[in-house]
C-alpha cells in the first residue's frame, strides 16, 4: 500500500547544517547497554532503526575524557583511537542503510562516578552529585575549564574521524555544560558564574571551539533542557531557557530540546502510567513557535501517533520528529507509515523496562513490545524478517494467549508453520494484560506534581498488536472461551504443544522474606483477605481500612494502594524494602508514584513484614530488628506476596511420556509465567526466543549468541596495552 498524502509532510528532507536529513524521522540519543565496548550491538541496534527508515540515529551519552565514567551504567566512550575504531561501525552501518550518524559528547561533573576510571570529575563548583552518593567534584579553575572545552575538541575531531555526521554538546539531564548555565549547580563569582552571560560562558565556548574544529564537516547539535523544572533555583523557561537558546543559536545547527535533570529524568521519559504522548509541549513546544531560534528543532514525548506527528509538525512545535522508546519498540516506524502500513506499528507502551536495565547497570536494553531489541547482532534477530521453520510442517498447539502465548503463537506463524493454534480458556487473548491494564488511576482527581496518574492503559498495546498481527496470518487459528486439560491438548492432534498457562498470587502468603506462608493467611477461604486479582477483578468486597503487603516491590502494590485509597479507603502499605515499589526506581515510576501515595494519605512502612494474620488484625515487624512489632486493626488485607506458576497441564502433560506418544505430541515446552513468575518484558521473550528456535536442535535451551568480550591473549588496543605493560613492575607472562 502506498503511504497517505497526508503524511507526506513527515517525509521531506531536512537541512542541518552542512548535513542533511532525508525524512524528518529521528533516532535521539538513548542508551542501550552498548557503548563503545560492543561495537556489534552498537552498529545493529542502530542499523536496524536505518534500515527501518529513521534519518539519523544518535549513540548513547558518550564521554570525552576518562574523567566522565558512569560506571556502573554503560556510556559511550570517544577516549582513544580504540573507541574511534569500534564507533566507526555504527556510522558505517547507518550510512550502509542512507541514515545520518549522531554522537552525544558528553562530560557528566558531579552525576559520573567513575568507577571504572577512579579518575576525579570536575564541575563549576563543589557540590556533592543529587543523583550518586558521595560524589564530588573538583572545582574547575580557569586551566581546568580551558583542558576540558579541549576535551570536547578532541573528541570532536576523533568523531569526525570515525565517520559522525552529527556532533552534540551535551548539557541536557544536567551535565557540565549545563551545572554551568544552572544557578543550582553554579555558585561561581568569577566570570563563569553569577550573571546569565557568565553562566552560559562555558557552553557557548566549547560550542565555539567544536564548531570551528569540525563545523564545515560535521553538524553541530545541542541537547538542552529548557527548564530543569527546579524552579527558580535552576533553568527556568521563561527565563534563561529560552534566553540560551537566543543567546547560542548562531553555534547549533540542530537543537534537541527536553526537559528536566538527571536526579529525575522520567520527566523526560515519561512513563505511560504518568504522561500522555507529546507531555513536553508546555516546554519544548514554546522555542519554535515563539521564534527564538532559526535552526531546526528535534524533540521526544513518547511520539508514536503518525497524526500527532503531522500536528506537531504543521504547528511549528518541531521541524522533526525525535524518538528514542517509540524507535526501540518498532524500529521500522517509518517504513510502516510510508508503506500505509499503520496497523503494522508496533507502538512503545511506556513502561519503561528498556530504561530500567540500563538504570540497573546491566546490558543490553530490552523491550517489552519488541523482543528483539538489543538482540540485532548477538542473536541476528531482525524485527521484521522471518525465514520459514524447517520443521515448518508440524502443527503447533499454543496453550494460554497471555503475552507469552500470544508472542510465540504470532512469531511461530510468521515463521510459517503450516498450523499453529492459538487456545485461551478467557473470553480474550492477553492474559494478565487484560486486568492490570485496568489499573493504574486513583481518585478521579488525577492531578500529581509533575504527572497525571492516567493509568496503565497503554499497556494494552502489548495485546492489540498481536491480536492485529495474529487476524492477519492465515495459518494461525485463536480460540476463546476453551480450557484445556491434559487429554484434549494430548487428543488436539498437534506435534508440538507450547504450554503458556501463566502464573497466579500466592493464597497462602508465600514470599521471598520468610521463605515461607504467612500464619493466618488463605485468601482462598477468608473473604477479608483478598490477592491483587481479587481487587483488580472485585471479587471481593474491600473493608474501610485495608492493609497491603508488597513483597513483591515493583507495581502491584503501589498500584492497588493508589487505587484502594484514591477509592477512599484507608490503606496501610507494607514491605520489606527501603523503599515500595522499588523497582520502579529503574523505570523511572518512582517519584510520581511517591507524590500520588502521599497526596493520597497512603501510610506506608517500610523494612516491614507481616508476622501473622487474625481476623481484625495483623501484626508486623520490623526486619532488622524483630522484637519491634507494629498492630494494625483492619477490615481487609490484600497479599502481594508471591506469585505461583501455573504448571499442573505441562507436569501432568509431562508425567506420562507414553500418551504423549501415542497421540502424536513429538515436543512439550513450558514458557512465561508457567515456567516462572516474571516480568511481562522477560515472558515475551520467552515466547519469542522459542519460536525462533523451534527448529534448533534442542529448542527447550536457548541457541548460544555472540559474546563481545575480549579473549585472552588479543589485544583492545594494541600498542598502547603492549607498552603500558612493557614500562609496568609486573612480571611477564610465563
Ligand atoms: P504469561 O504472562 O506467561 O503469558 P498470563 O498469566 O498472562 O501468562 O496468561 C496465561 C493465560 O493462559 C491466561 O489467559 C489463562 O486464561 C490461560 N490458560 C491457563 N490455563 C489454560 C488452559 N488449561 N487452557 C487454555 N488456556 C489456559
Ligand atoms: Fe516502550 Fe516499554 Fe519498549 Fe521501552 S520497553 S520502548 S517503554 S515498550
Amino acid at each position: 500500500m502506498a503511504r497517505d498524502p497526508k503524511y507526506d509532510i513527515l517525509f521531506e528532507p531536512v537541512k542541518i547544517g552542512p548535513k542533511t536529513l532525508r525524512n524528518r524521522f529521528y533516532q535521539v540519543p538513548h542508551c542501550i547497554g552498548a557503548g563503545s565496548e560492543k561495537p556489534g550491538f552498537q552498529a545493529y541496534h542502530r542499523g536496524i532503526k536505518a534500515e527501518g527508515g529513521w534519518a539519523a540515529c544518535c549513540t548513547e551519552y558518550c564521554s570525552i575524557s576518562p574523567e566522565s565514567d558512569d560506571t556502573m551504567r554503560v556510556s559511550a566512550r570517544i577516549w582513544d583511537e580504540g573507541d574511534v575504531q569500534n564507533l566507526s561501525a555504527m556510522c558505517d552501518r547507518l550510512h550502509q542503510f542512507g541514515a545520518l550518524a549522531g554522537i552525544e559528547l558528553w562530560y557528566g561533573g558531579p552525576h559520573a562516578p567513575c568507577m571504572e576510571t577512579r579518575d576525579t570529575p570536575r564541575g563549576p563548583s563543589q557540590i556533592a552529585s543529587e543523583f550518586e552518593a558521595n560524589i564530588y567534584p573538583r572545582y574547575m579553575d580557569k586551566d581546568d575549564i580551558k583542558l576540558v572545552q579541549q576535551y570536547y575538541v578532541d573528541a570532536a575531531l576523533r568523531a569526525r574521524e570515525a565517520g559522525f555526521d552529527i556532533i552534540y554538546v551535551y548539557g541536557a539531564h544536567s551535565y557540565l555544560p549545563l551545572q554551568f548555565l544552572s544557578p543550582w549547580a553554579n555558585k561561581r563569582t568569577d566570570e563563569y558564574g553569577g550573571s546569565f552571560e557568565n553562566r552560559a560562558r562555558f557552553w557557548k565556548e566549547s560550542l565555539e571551539k567544536v564548531r570551528e574544529a569540525v563545523g564545515d564537516d560535521c553538524a553541530i547539535a545541542s541537547r538542552f533542557a529548557v527548564d530543569t523544572l527546579y524552579g527558580s533555583s535552576g533553568v527556568e523557561l521563561e527565563k534563561d531557557g529560552i534566553r540560551f537558546v537566543e543567546y547560542v543559536d548562531h553555534l547549533v545547527d540542530l537543537w534537541d530540546l527536553t526537559v528536566g535533570d538527571i536526579a529525575e529524568w522520567g520527566q523526560n521519559a515519561g512513563p505511560s502510567r504518568f504522561f500522555e504522548e507529546n507531555h513536553e509541549k508546555p516546554y519544548t513546544g514554546r522555542i519554535k513557535p515563539g521564534n527564538h531560534t532559526d535552526k531546526p528543532v528535534v524533540g521526544v514525548g513518547r511520539i508514536v501517533s503518525p497524526d500527532t506527528m503531522v500536528a506537531i509538525i504543521q504547528s511549528g512545535q518541531f521541524d522533526i520528529i525525535g524518538a528514542a522508546r517509540p524507535s526501540i519498540a518498532d524500529p521500522f516506524l517509518p517504513k510502516k507509515i510510508e508503506e500505509g502500513r499503520l496497523d503494522d506499528i508496533r507502538e512503545c507502551i511506556g513502561c519503561n523496562q528498556c530504561i530500567s536495565r540500563w538504570e540497573i547497570g546491566g546490558p543490553p536494553m530490552v523491550c517489552t513490545q519488541n523482543a528483539t531489541a538489543g538482540e540485532e547482532y548477538r542473536r541476528g534477530w531482525h524485527p521484521e524478517r522471518f525465514h520459514k521453520a524447517a520443521n515448518a510442517d508440524k502443527g503447533v498447539l499454543v496453550v494460554g494467549a497471555g503475552p507469552a502465548g500470544m508472542e510465540a503463537a504470532m512469531i511461530l506463524g510468521k515463521r510459517e508453520m503450516s498450523a499453529v493454534h492459538l487456545v485461551e480458556a478467557g473470553p480474550e487473548i492477553g492474559g494478565n494484560v487484560n486486568w492490570v491494564s485496568t489499573l493504574g488511576h486513583s481518585d478521579g482527581k488525577e492531578n500529581i506534581f509533575r504527572g497525571t496518574a492516567r493509568g496503565l492503559g497503554d499497556w494494552k498495546r502489548v495485546v492489540n498488536y498481536r491480536q492485529i498481527q495474529l487476524d492477519k496470518l492465515k495459518n494461525v487459528e485463536v480460540h476463546t472461551n476453551s480450557r484445556l486439560t491434559a487429554e484434549a491438548v494430548r487428543e488436539y492432534g498437534a506435534e508440538i504443544v507450547i504450554v503458556a498457562t501463566g502464573c497466579h498470587w500466592a493464597t497462602d502468603g508465600l514470599n521471598s522474606v520468610t521463605h515461607d506462608t504467612i500464619p493466618g493467611v488463605d485468601t482462598l477461604t477468608n473473604d477479608w483477605q483478598l490477592t491483587p486479582e481479587d481487587v483488580a477483578l472485585g471479587r471481593k468486597p474491600v473493608g474501610h481500612r485495608v492493609l497491603i503487603l508488597d513483597n513483591e516491590a515493583y507495581f502491584m502494590g503501589v498500584t492497588l494502594a493508589q487505587k484502594l485509597a484514591g477509592e477512599g479507603h484507608e490503606v496501610h502499605l507494607l514491605t520489606q524494602r527501603a523503599s515500595v515499589g522499588q523497582y520502579m526506581d529503574y523505570t523511572l515510576e518512582a517519584p510520581m508514584m511517591h507524590r500520588e501515595l502521599h497526596r493520597l494519605h497512603v501510610d506506608m512502612h517500610t523494612d516491614t513484614h507481616i508476622e501473622r494474620v487474625d481476623p481484625g488484625v495483623v501484626t508486623a515487624y520490623n526486619v532488622w530488628d524483630p522484637s519491634h512489632k507494629e498492630r494494625f486493626e483492619v477490615d481487609t488485607v490484600v497479599l502481594c506476596s508471591a506469585r505461583v506458576s501455573d504448571d499442573e497441564l505441562y507436569r501432568e502433560l509431562k508425567a506420562d511420556q507414553e500418551a504423549l506418544q501415542a497421540n502424536g505430541v513429538e515436543s512439550l515446552y513450558l514458557i512465561g509465567d508457567a515456567a516462572a513468575p516474571r516480568m511481562i518484558v522477560d515472558c515475551i521473550f520467552d515466547g519469542h526466543r522459542l519460536a525462533r528456535e523451534i527448529d534448533s536442535p534442542n529448542p527447550a535451551v536457548p541457541l548460544p549468541f555472540i559474546r563481545e568480550r575480549r579473549l585472552w591473549s588479543t589485544s583492545t588496543h594494541k600498542e598502547f596495552d603492549v607498552q603500558l605493560l612493557a614500562k609496568s613492575d609486573m612480571a611477564p607472562m610465563a
